[in-house]
C-alpha cells in the first residue's frame, strides 16, 4: 500500500463528536443514573439515545420501547429534554472556541474545529491539543466526545467515528491510505446508496479504492461532487469550515392532538401530512437540512406508535420527505384503532451548507422539487402557512369538523397586515358594530 501523501498536517482538523450525546448529557446531570442502562426519547415511543450500557444489551436507537422493555426490564426511559441538551451542545462549543476561533457547530452534538497554526501557542503537536480539548470537555461537562484529527472535514469525520466512546484518533497525511483502508465505501460522508452500488461494480470496496482512482474516471462517472470527494478523501481541502454563528435545533417537532379521535385512515394521514409540511417549513427557515424522519401515531390510550427512517442525505425538501413517511405511516396505522393525535419528529438536522447530492439521483427532479417547495414557500409567507399544502393534507377540508377544531377568533378576524402568527400590537375588542 503506498502513502497518499507524504507530510505530516499541511492543515489540522478536528471533528469532536457526542457520544450517546443525550444520554451522556442526562447522566450528567443525574448521577444516580451512570453505569445503567439509560434510553431518551419516551414522549415517542422509539428510542431517540440509548447509553452504551443500553447498547452493551443490544439496545440501539430507533427500537420501539415496549420492545426494549421487554428485552431489558430495568431500563430506564427518559423523556427528552432538548433545551438542556441544546445548552450543552454551546458549551461544548464553547469550549472548543478557546483553542481557535475557526469553529463550525456541525450538528447538536458534532463540531468541527481548524487548528491549523496552534501549536507554537499551545506548546504541543496537534494530537496533543486535540487530546487536551477532549479531556476538558470532559472535566468541565462531564460527558466524553470522540475526536478526529485529520487533514480536511470528511477525513475527520471518519477518524472521530473509528475509535468511540472517548476516542482520539489522529491521520497525518502519510497515514490516511491506512484508515481509509478500514473504512467501507458506504461509510464514507456522501456516498448514498446509489453510488455505492455503482461504485462496488466498478469493483471498490474500501475508501481507500475509491481515493486511489485516476481523477479522470472519477470525474467521469461522478462528475464535480464525486471529484470533490476524491480530493478531501485525498487529504486537498474542499469543503471549508462555516464558522457563522448559526441555529443548530437537536430535533423539529410538530404535533397534534384531534379534538375528536378519528380511525379513519386518509384523515390520520393527513393530519401527518399536515405537522410533515409545518416541520421543513421550520426547517427551512432557519436554512437546516434534516437525515432521518420519525413518526409518531398515539391512539385513543395514549399509547404511542413511532417509527423512523434515515433519509440516504441531508433533505429540506417536503416533496422527497412525503413517500418516507408514506412507508412509515403504512407499517404503524392499524386499521380499526381509533387515533387521537400524529407527530412528525425531524432529527440528524444540520446547516444547510453545501448543496449534496448523492452522486447518481435524478438531480434533475430534485431540483424541480427544490424549486417547486421554493414557489410553495413564497406563496406561504405571503397567504398563511397552509395555503398552499400537500394533496393529501387536502382530506381534512373534506372530513367533517368537529367544533372544537374551528379556529379562534384571534386567528380568523385579522386586521390588515397580520398573520395568525405574527400580530400587531393593538388591543383589540371584540364587539359587533
Ligand atoms: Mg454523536
Amino acid at each position: 500500500m503506498n502513502p497518499i501523501l507524504l507530510s505530516g498536517f499541511p492543515r489540522a482538523i478536528l471533528h469532536v463528536d457526542g457520544d450517546a450525546f443525550f444520554t451522556s448529557v442526562e447522566q450528567a446531570i443525574h448521577p444516580r443514573l451512570r453505569g445503567r442502562p439509560v434510553v431518551t426519547g419516551r414522549e415517542r415511543g422509539i428510542i431517540a439515545c440509548a447509553s452504551y450500557e443500553a447498547r452493551a444489551l443490544g439496545i440501539r436507537r430507533g427500537v420501539a420501547l415496549w420492545e426494549a422493555r421487554r428485552r431489558c426490564p430495568e431500563l430506564v426511559v427518559l423523556p427528552s429534554d432538548y433545551e438542556t441538551y441544546s445548552l450543552y451542545s454551546t458549551r461544548m462549543h464553547a469550549i472548543l472556541q478557546r483553542f481557535t476561533p475557526s469553529v463550525e457547530a456541525y450538528s447538536i452534538d458534532e463540531s468541527f474545529a481548524d487548528i491549523t497554526g496552534t501549536r507554537r501557542v499551545f506548546h504541543d503537536s496537534y494530537a496533543g491539543i486535540a487530546r487536551r480539548i477532549r479531556d476538558t470537555i470532559r472535566a468541565e461537562l462531564d460527558i466524553t466526545v470522540s475526536v478526529g484529527l485529520s487533514l480536511t472535514k470528511t477525513l475527520a469525520k471518519l477518524a472521530s467515528d473509528f475509535r468511540k466512546p472517548n476516542g482520539l484518533t489522529a491521520v497525518a497525511g502519510r497515514h490516511i491510505h491506512l484508515l481509509l483502508a478500514r473504512i467501507p465505501l458506504q461509510d464514507v460522508w456522501g456516498i448514498g446508496h446509489n453510488t455505492n452500488a455503482l461504485l462496488q461494480k466498478h469493483g471498490m470496496v474500501t475508501a481507500l479504492d475509491y481515493a486511489q482512482c485516476q481523477e479522470i474516471w472519477i470525474g467521469r462517472y461522478l462528475g464535480k461532487p464525486g471529484r470533490e470527494l476524491w480530493r478531501e478523501l485525498r487529504g486537498d481541502p474542499v469543503h471549508a469550515l462555516d464558522s457563522n454563528p448559526k441555529t443548530v435545533y437537536a430535533t423539529i417537532s410538530k404535533g397534534q392532538t384531534f379534538s375528536a379521535p378519528s380511525s379513519d385512515a386518509e384523515t390520520v394521514y393527513a393530519r401527518l401530512v399536515k405537522n410533515l409540511h409545518s416541520a421543513f417549513i421550520k426547517l427551512r427557515r432557519y436554512r437546516l437540512r434534516t437525515a432521518r424522519l420519525t413518526v409518531v401515531l398515539t391512539r385513543r390510550d395514549y399509547t404511542h406508535r413511532g417509527g423512523e427512517a434515515r433519509l440516504n442525505r441531508a433533505t429540506a425538501s417536503t416533496l422527497e420527505a412525503m413517500p418516507v413517511v408514506r412507508a412509515l405511516f403504512n407499517t404503524l396505522y392499524r386499521p380499526g384503532a381509533e387515533y387521537r393525535a400524529t407527530m412528525v419528529v425531524l432529527s440528524k438536522i444540520r446547516a444547510d451548507s453545501e448543496d449534496q447530492y448523492d452522486l447518481f439521483e435524478d438531480r434533475i427532479r430534485i431540483d424541480k422539487q427544490r424549486e417547486l417547495t421554493r414557489v410553495m414557500d413564497r406563496i406561504n409567507a405571503s397567504y398563511g402557512k397552509h395555503t398552499l399544502t400537500l394533496g393529501p393534507a387536502l382530506f381534512l377540508q373534506r372530513a367533517s369538523r368537529h367544533e372544537r377544531d374551528a379556529p379562534a377568533w384571534r386567528k380568523t378576524a385579522l386586521l390588515a397586515g397580520e398573520t395568525a402568527r405574527q400580530r400587531l400590537a393593538i388591543p383589540r375588542l371584540d364587539i359587533k358594530v
